[in-house]
């Protein structure tokens, strides 16, 4: 059972900045063209997260807007008070979603549904490079 790790760079603007990585995976996929597989995709660091979503521009709205009443951006969370970085928001958010995704592959097609795309978020408070490992288990 081969396990093939892949990676790639993606540079964000941070605060929940929502980029849609699916062209990239599919790349990825296809290159080694599994039959049938599984695919996580994951985003190393604790203030982004790797989910899914229909990438439009209401839920781009929605979903910023979500965010900030669940772990609002302004509030002094503990974190801070610990190492005065100002992005306590961003981990909390970042753990609730959660660093990674699996995916099936099936008949050599990523499975997604037809609204569906893969997307990185970057909650944090400044710019980042964020390093996205894509690992296939066929
Ligand atoms: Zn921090």
């Amino acid at each position: 059972m081969p396990i093939i790790t892949e990676r790639f760079n993606v540079n964000t603007a941070g605060f929940t900045d929502i980029i849609d990585i699916t062209e990239k995976i599919k790349q990825i996929i296809e290159n080694h063209n599994p039959e049938n597989a599984q695919v996580m995709v994951y985003v190393a660091g604790s203030t982004a997260s790797i989910s899914t979503m229909e990438y439009e521009p209401g839920l781009l709205k929605d979903l910023p807007e979500a965010f900030e009443k669940i772990a609002p951006a302004n509030k002094t969370y503990h974190h801070d008070e610990t190492w005065h970085d100002g992005n306590g928001y961003a981990h909390v958010r970042a753990t609730m979603i959660g660093n990674s995704e699996n995916f099936p592959v099936k008949n050599h097609e990523l499975v997604l549904g037809t609204w569906q795309q893969i997307i990185l978020i970057d909650f944090d408070n400044k710019p980042r490079a964020r390093c996205i490992y894509v690992q296939i288990i066929y």
